[in-house]
């Protein structure tokens, strides 16, 4: 019996896939994608004869009707999920489905879009002492974020901070980012479609971020990146440090 395929399509940017997750989608005999946030275009990789169906008008029971049917026909079947699937990429339960009627699966690892981002505007989350760690998050929606994990908590540790799902609540955010303790001065980016051809990034602060998200009318499929990484403020790193030696390069003195 086949397996379902997890892939990982990558943030938009065709290109962006993983050379494994393409050759899977090559053979795919069936695909499922993410309609919302996957770029059609990725489709131009499959076969003539696939299948192809469109997540965003279905539910659960429908998807792994589908992904059942297919395996037990001994079909290639592709489940295609924006950026990577382990962000909000709903697999746990489509895994949990295919476990009770006994399907197995792999997975294939995509770019998420806040790599996208990042690379968007050529930034690292992790500027040697500005900030060591990126805090991934979102603010509730629809579904609920456990209270501890709110924006006001994660904003005390004043670290790179990438906020998923939330840009058409921006004044809210900001409210929220404040009020935890990042001071408005505070560098801040929102990247609409990271890696698409109308890719968009907005750069501002705490204060006016807010009405340049609105100027733009963006209200989806975008990013908002938050602190000190995105500023003027950075620190070379110790690896490329001429005097710091290490495993794989000596000292002048042919230390190491
Ligand atoms: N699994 C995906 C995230 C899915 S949740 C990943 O790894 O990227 C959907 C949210 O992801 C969107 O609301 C938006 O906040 C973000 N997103 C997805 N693609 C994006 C892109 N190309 N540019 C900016 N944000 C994106």
């Amino acid at each position: 019996m086949s397996k379902v395929h997890f892939v990982g399509a990558g943030p938009g940017d065709k290109e962006l896939i993983t050379l494994k997750g393409y050759k899977l989608l090559k053979n795919a005999d069936i695909v499922i994608y993410a309609g919302s946030l996957v770029n059609p275009e990725l489709l131009d990789y499959c076969k003539e004869d696939c299948e192809i169906y469109n997540s965003a008008v279905m539910d659960l029971g429908e998807i792994i009707d589908v992904m059942e049917r297919g395996v037990r026909e001994n079909k290639e079947v592709v489940r295609l999920q924006t950026g990577d699937f382990s962000i909000y990429g709903s697999i746990r339960e489509q895994v949990e489905e295919l476990n009770k009627v006994d399907v197995g699966f792999d997975c294939t690892p995509g770019v998420s879009s806040f790599l996208g981002a990042s690379s968007a505007l050529g930034v690292e989350y992790t500027v040697p002492e500005i900030s060591q760690s990126v805090i991934i998050t979102r603010m509730e929606g629809r579904t609920p974020v456990p209270e501890k994990e709110s924006i006001q908590e994660f904003a005390k540790h004043q670290t790179s901070m990438v906020i998923f799902l939330s840009v058409q609540e921006i004044e809210k955010v900001v409210e929220r980012l404040i009020e935890g303790g990042y001071p408005e001065d505070t560098p801040v980016a929102v990247v609409y479609k990271a890696t698409w051809p109308d890719e968009m990034a907005l750069r501002g602060t705490l204060t006016d971020i807010a009405a340049k998200v609105r100027e733009n009318g963006i209200n989806k499929t975008a990013l908002i990146m938050v602190g000190r990484f995105l500023g003027q403020d950075y620190n070379n790193s110790k690896l490329y440090d001429k005097d710091f030696v290490h495993e794989y390069r000596g000292n002048e003195d042919g230390e190491k």
